[in-house]
């Protein structure tokens, strides 16, 4: 890795409250992360905004359809590490409340599915690529987030 820790943010089907969180975070670690940081890309940050290469991307939010998925696979290739964020990133839940609908449900929602070319059943991002971290929560766990920050910006250092 290189002297500064390059990060990628991303969102797919969420409420993005953990990159509120994030965002938050900042109040209290900009300074300290401006210098250890390269804020690649981070659409809540800043408008001009690079697709990688990435030491690591997080990701927030659960899987839903073929383009978030093909994007999910892009952003993989271009991150020597991925992190799942938040409850939906990690386990699908609660984004994929209509995973667990009645038959009848299903049958109602299921023109919307189509209409809008979305899987039938929503999916957790380790069901689409491979990742090597997860900060849980709903939103994400912020003192298990900082952890998993401080070690990769460790490994920084080595
Ligand atoms: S895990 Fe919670 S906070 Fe994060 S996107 Fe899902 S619903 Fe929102």
């Amino acid at each position: 890795m290189g002297e500064k820790l390059s990060i990628g943010w991303f969102t797919f089907t969420c409420c993005e409250d953990s990159s509120i969180l994030f965002v938050e975070l900042l109040n209290d670690h900009f300074f300290e992360w401006k210098k250890k940081i390269e804020f690649k890309h981070c659409k809540m940050l800043k408008t001009k905004n690079v697709m990688g290469p990435f030491d690591v991307a997080f990701i927030e939010g659960a899987i839903s359809n073929d383009e978030e998925a093909n994007e999910a696979k892009k952003i993989r290739s271009l991150s020597k590490k991925v992190i799942a964020i938040g409850s939906c990133a990690c386990s699908g839940s609660p984004s994929n409340q209509r995973n667990y609908f009645s038959p009848e449900q299903k049958a109602r929602i299921a023109p919307l599915l189509e209409k809008f070319k979305l899987f039938g059943e929503v999916k957790r991002l380790d069901q689409v690529i491979t990742i090597d971290g997860r900060v849980d929560g709903c939103p994400m766990d912020e003192k298990k987030f900082l952890e998993v920050l401080n070690t990769l910006l460790e490994e920084v250092k080595e």
